[in-house]
């Protein structure tokens, strides 16, 4: 395992405040933040409480009456001008993203890069009104206005680019936004509202940090119209349940459990490192991981050979230290229930092909795990894991792989690989996800829509789709005669 390193790891921070109406301000509490390689708490984070709650809503309530008169143009360069400001702190940003979040810290500034290319391509997208009918009798046009105020709440293993998606798509589209992190990395998405205070005009942005009554009270307040919610699939039906109350818009993005479906004529060798990528990026802390292999009978045995080959180049240890590919994962309870599964998987007698024992340290380490065997019915198959341990299954009859596939009430995003694009691509199409992939996985881009089918969600991020579920459709029909 790569060896900790920065002393300063373990100096204590408090230097983060809450943006409320353009003042930073502290919190009715505050939250210990931990890094994960250590397991140790390094830094705290202010914690909002309701009064915190109501003043944020209040603000961009004040503000959106300016906001949304500004012309689309006009609030892409404010967009802009937000991406610029990610990559311009890109750097500082990644290592604070890396200790309170744990991955490597290429992948965080991958993270930041993509957030602000992503926020800039969603802040291109034409949205314009339909013209339905425009004849001598009549003309009946439909707008989109903004909603109003939208609640933003985010989970733990993308802070920063979960929360980009979302305030783009409110902001871009004349709303106002109030961001609440995870209470596990609230630090680098309350740093980048600093870092906008005086970007964005007062009360257009505020973020506050805070526990999970936060986001329910987020919820259940009148005075927010939109929720987006980035979360497990449990949290985001209270979310629903709770927003019927005042019938606020929602969209969910939620948990999966993603196949891979892997045909007879592929090169394994060839497939193997794109497919143990899209496994155990960010230490499998990804919606849209591959969480399920299916691997045809003729090339199971190469494919299991070329992963666990993938799996020894991927060294486990704290994310700054440049030699790690797999760091630590984010939190205690979420590591406990990857223990929990690997216990499970190893008492139902399936084999392992890499992994199988967990380092004794006091961070979060976890050994990149793949395992075959399977019981289909086991906790590693059935479960989103969300973690470096994926089951390798094999196959005969892809109708049999499909049904396998689909048999999950998850359905966020699946692929399929072959040598032959239009053969896979005819057998992702029967994948019921938002996503089909052929030879690829997790590649999503601004002007195409993300989301999931069955329990992994509810509506679409990006996108004129995405974008257009931040507003409210309008129609306009006027009748020509005159009275
Ligand atoms: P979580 O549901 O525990 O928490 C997510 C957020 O919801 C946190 O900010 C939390 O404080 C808040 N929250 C908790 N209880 C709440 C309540 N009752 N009302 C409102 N907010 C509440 O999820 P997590 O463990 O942070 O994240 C991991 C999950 O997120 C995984 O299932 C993963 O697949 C999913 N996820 C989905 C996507 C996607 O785009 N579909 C992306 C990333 C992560």
């Amino acid at each position: 395992m790569a060896q900790a390193q920065a002393a300063s790891q373990n100096d204590l921070r408090n230097d983060f405040a809450l943006l409320i109406d353009g003042e930073l301000t502290v919190g009715a509490g505050h939250l210990d933040v931990i890094n994960p390689a250590t397991g140790k708490v390094f830094a705290h984070a202010p914690a909002a409480g309701r009064v915190e709650l109501d003043r944020a809503v209040a603000a961009a309530r004040r503000a959106l009456p300016e906001w949304s008169a500004r012309s689309f143009e006009d609030r892409t360069q404010f967009i802009k001008r937000m991406a610029g400001i990610l990559r311009t702190n890109q750097d500082a940003l990644a290592e604070l993203l890396t200790r309170e979040q744990g991955k490597p810290i290429g992948q965080a500034k991958d993270e930041i890069g993509r957030a602000a290319s992503q926020s800039e391509g969603m802040a291109q997208i034409p949205i314009t009104s339909e013209l339905i009918t425009d004849d001598a009798e009549r003309r009946i046009e439909v707008r989109y206005v903004p909603l109003g105020v939208a609640g933003i709440i985010t989970p733990w293993n993308a802070p920063i680019n979960l929360a980009a998606g979302p305030l783009v798509s409110a902001l871009y589209t004349g709303n106002t936004a109030v961001v609440k992190p995870s209470p596990y990395t609230p630090l680098s998405t309350l740093k980048i509202g600093e870092l906008l205070r005086d970007v964005f005009p007062r009360g257009v942005i505020n973020v506050l940090a805070g526990g999970d009554e936060l986001g329910q009270w987020m919820t259940e307040h009148p005075g927010i119209d939109k929720i987006s919610f980035t979360g497990s699939v449990a949290t985001g039906k209270k979310v629903m349940a709770s927003a019927a109350g005042t019938l606020k818009r929602i969209t969910l993005e939620l948990g999966g459990n993603d196949a891979a479906i892997v045909l007879d004529d592929v090169d394994p060798k060839a497939v193997a490192p794109k497919l143990f990528f899209a496994g155990f990026v960010n230490s499998g802390q990804v919606c849209m991981a591959v969480k399920r292999i299916y691997a045809h009978e003729k090339i199971y045995d190469a494919l299991c050979a070329a992963l666990v080959e993938e799996a020894r180049k991927w060294t486990v240890g704290d994310g700054l230290d440049a030699a790690t590919k797999l760091g630590p994962i984010q939190n205690r309870m979420q590591y406990d229930k990857l223990v929990d599964i690997l216990d499970d998987t190893k008492r139902s007698g399936a084999r392992f092909l890499a992994g199988g024992d967990v380092p004794q340290t006091s961070g979060y380490f976890f050994n990149p795990t793949l395992v075959t065997d399977v019981d289909e019915k086991s906790r590693i198959v059935r479960e989103e894991q969300f973690g470096p341990i994926v089951p390798v299954l094999k196959f005969t009859d892809v109708e049999d792989a499909l049904r396998r596939a689909n048999d999950t009430r998850y359905g966020l995003s699946g692929s399929v690989w072959s040598r032959d694009p239009e053969r896979a691509a005819a057998i992702a199409a029967r994948l019921e996800v938002g996503t089909a992939w052929v030879n690829q996985h997790r590649t999503t881009a601004a002007n195409v829509p993300f989301g999931g089918a069955k329990e992994s969600g509810m509506g679409r991020t990006y996108a004129a789709m995405g974008l257009k579920s931040y507003m409210e459709p309008r129609v306009i029909s006027v009748l020509k005669q005159p009275l």
